[in-house]
């Protein structure tokens, strides 16, 4: 009990030493290097919010709340455990960040960021019926296509890792990008608000145990929707099928009715909110 007391009382002599510091270090340069570090810390955030990186981080601060915890309360077994996590972390993310750390590079270099239009909710009808123009009609010609529309959680890395569009949704240009013959068809589609932003992005395809029958786009359209809240749609070119992913499972097969309602009741909150 004497350690645990001494402890945290070592901590909050700690801590008004580092109060009594800044208020000797009052002076312009003070303030301007806060607001700087603020900005970056901002910056950072929204560059991560839309990214799985985000939810990683949770993780990590976690973990380095856990870390807090055992150093005040001298958990020596904890702190073990966590310092020598904390240190493969440091080496880990990197790598395993490599492609988020990049994308933050590029767009510093570049000043323009990615801007998608704040979406009002009643033209979202008249999106949903040329999308569901468009899927009755690949359907029909048993074009396979793979739609993505995006709600909360951003989709910016498969954006990039496909071609960045800013086109207007219309039942002609769905139909248009996924012809067979089109250098666009490949891959998914993604629909952020009333635009398409990408074609040709490459998802995530779903690790979890699957039955045989299921192909790459079917995988990739439920990949994609464990990873975010996004909603995926489907159409095969084998059986012509149309099938919906959101959370992570696929509804095979349903009917155009039952289509049309699902993706009103999905679309309706929460649609590009961060936006
Ligand atoms: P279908 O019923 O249409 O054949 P499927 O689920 O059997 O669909 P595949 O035949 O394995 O899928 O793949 C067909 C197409 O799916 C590919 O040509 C490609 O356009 C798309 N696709 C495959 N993997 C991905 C991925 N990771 N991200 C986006 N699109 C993908
Ligand atoms: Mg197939």
């Amino acid at each position: 009990m004497y350690q645990v007391t001494g402890k945290i009382l070592g901590v909050t002599e700690r801590a008004s030493y580092f109060i009594d510091n800044l208020r000797l270090g009052l002076n312009p340069l003070f303030f301007i290097d806060i607001i700087i570090v603020a900005i970056l810390f901002y910056w950072a955030y929204i560059f991560l919010k839309e990214t799985r990186a985000m939810r990683i981080l949770y993780g990590f601060m976690f973990l380095v709340a856990l870390l807090a915890i055992g150093a005040v309360l001298n958990l020596v077994l904890l702190n073990w455990i966590l310092k020598n996590l904390m240190t493969m972390l440091v080496v880990a993310i990197p790598v395993v960040f490599q492609p988020e750390l990049r994308s933050v590079l590029e767009r510093v270099g570049r000043s323009k960021f990615l801007s998608d239009k704040v979406f009002s909710k009643d033209d979202y009808s008249s999106v949903i019926n040329e999308i569901l123009l468009a899927v009755k009609r690949l359907s029909e010609q048993k074009i396979g296509a793979l739609i993505v529309l995006q709600r909360q959680t951003g989709l910016r890395e498969y954006c990039e890792n496909g071609i960045e569009l800013d086109a207007n949704i219309s039942a002609q240009m769905l139909l248009s990008i996924f012809f067979p013959k089109s250098p666009l068809h490949d891959g998914a589609i993604i629909i952020s608000g009333d635009k398409i932003i990408s074609a040709r992005s490459t998802l995530p395809v779903t690790d979890t145990d699957m039955s045989t029958d299921i192909g790459m786009r079917h995988k990739a359209a439920i990949g994609v929707t464990e990873g975010s809240d996004a909603v995926a749609i489907v159409v095969s070119e084998e059986t012509g099928g149309v099938s919906l992913a959101v959370g992570g499972r696929l509804e095979k097969r349903i009917s155009d009715e039952r289509l049309k309602n699902r993706l009103i009741g999905l679309m309706r909150y929460g649609n590009n909110k961060n936006k």
